[in-house]
């Protein structure tokens, strides 16, 4: 045997060795199969003999629901060029199997068609993870929804209720039906007080669903961001005060103009702080600053607190994620607050990240866009309005 034949020999030994089914076919008539290797029964369970032949008995190992797809998915591909892939369930006699077949034609020196060649393997446990990917998305998907749902009604039936409550309740407290005695009075305020805080959960959530849908009002424009944190500081400076706590500001008055909505801005600036001094112990210090850095304005708000531990840090930004227990009732908010900043932060086409070591304190880092670059690139900001 010459060394060409024994190559030859060694390499249909080696083809028939892999996990694929190799074939050959004829052009004329319409590809009638010369040549299947044993794999198909190795494999399959299909006897080689099944494919030999006529065309309609090949046509019969193709699951009927995949047979006008894969035809046309195969005449659609050879109208471009000489190869072809299309995926189908081969029909096995142990039920249908998810194969691909990578094929092609192969032409003379003429440039004649003469024969079409190929590979089937099996992507059956492919095909499975993949099916039972998409089934677990679809179905995180519709409890998503169904989640957002559940929480816009009860938040609109808690509502009125809830106004009812806290309504006659202040009617009482100002002693309107008559004059109550010290114990009616702090058991009132507890009540009234946590009546309010029901009520700013429910705000907050009614908030955060009408910004996630993009169902909120936000209007951008170009404006300086000093103010817009000087203000937003102004209130809550009295809470550090009240915590013997540093809060330092560096924001630059020559920093480029920001595009954000002033409200939102001012919102996530007061939650932000307001966490930092909630989770610093008395006597820390609060820093914020904000930096240019190209399209972009930075902001951070630093604190030497309590900080966030690494299997916490990605949930604190989904609802109702709140970490430490020991922060007194009094400044507990609503678990809400960082899911609302997210959302108005990225409403705003920034980013929002967090650094922290517990022990060391945090970083909460914003960006919003600067004005110069959202001017030359409308549609960066028009979208978002
Ligand atoms: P909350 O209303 O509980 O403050 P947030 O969504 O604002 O809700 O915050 C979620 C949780 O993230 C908080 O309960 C707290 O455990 C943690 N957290 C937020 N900011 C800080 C911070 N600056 N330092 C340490 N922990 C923080």
């Amino acid at each position: 045997m010459s060394i060409e034949e024994e190559l030859v020999r060694q390499r249909g030994a080696l083809l028939e060795n892999i996990p694929v089914v190799t074939f050959h076919a004829e052009v004329e008539p319409a590809f009638q199969v010369v040549y299947v290797s044993p794999q198909l029964e190795t494999l399959f369970a299909i006897p080689v003999a099944t494919c030999k032949g006529a065309d309609e008995r090949l046509i019969e190992l193709i699951h009927s629901d995949d047979r006008v797809r894969a035809r046309e998915e195969v005449s659609a591909q050879l109208a471009q060029g000489d190869t072809y892939v299309v995926e189908f369930r081969l029909m096995t006699p142990n039920g249908p199997r998810w194969v691909r077949l990578h094929a092609g034609r192969v032409r003379s020196h003429e440039g004649e068609v003469r024969l079409h060649q190929g590979v089937i393997f099996d992507i059956g446990e492919h095909r499975a993870i993949e099916e039972a990917l998409l089934a677990a998305k679809q179905e995180a998907e519709r409890l998503s929804e169904a989640k957002t749902r559940f929480l816009s009604i009860i938040s609109h039936e808690l509502r009125t209720p809830l106004h009812a409550i806290l309504g006659f309740g202040r009617v009482l407290e100002r002693g309107a039906y008559g004059t109550l005695n010290e114990r009616q009075l702090t058991y009132l305020d507890d009540l009234l007080q946590a009546g309010e805080h029901m009520r700013r959960l429910i705000d907050d959530l009614l908030d955060l669903q009408r910004i996630s849908e993009g169902r909120d009002q936000m209007h951008l424009q170009a404006q300086p961001l000093a103010p817009l944190v000087r203000d937003s500081l102004r209130v809550i400076r009295a809470l550090a005060a009240e915590r013997g706590q540093a809060l330092v500001e560096s924001v630059p008055e020559e920093l480029p103009e920001v595009v954000v909505d002033a409200r939102a801005l001012v919102q996530i600036v007061t939650n932000l702080v307001t966490n930092a001094i909630k989770y610093t112990s008395s006597g820390g210090r609060i820093e914020l600053r904000a930096r240019a850095a190209g399209a972009q304005v930075v902001v951070e708000v630093e604190d030497d607190g309590a900080g966030i531990a690494p299997e916490d840090q990605s949930r604190i930004f989904e609802y109702f994620s709140q970490v430490d227990e020991r922060v007194p009732h009094r400044l507990r908010g609503s678990g809400l607050g960082l899911a609302l900043t997210r959302a108005l932060v990225e409403r705003q086409g920034g980013a929002i990240a967090l650094d922290s070591k517990p022990g060391r304190g945090s970083i909460f880092r914003f960006t919003l866009p600067a004005a110069a670059h959202a001017a030359s690139q409308p549609d960066a900001a028009g979208g978002l309005s």
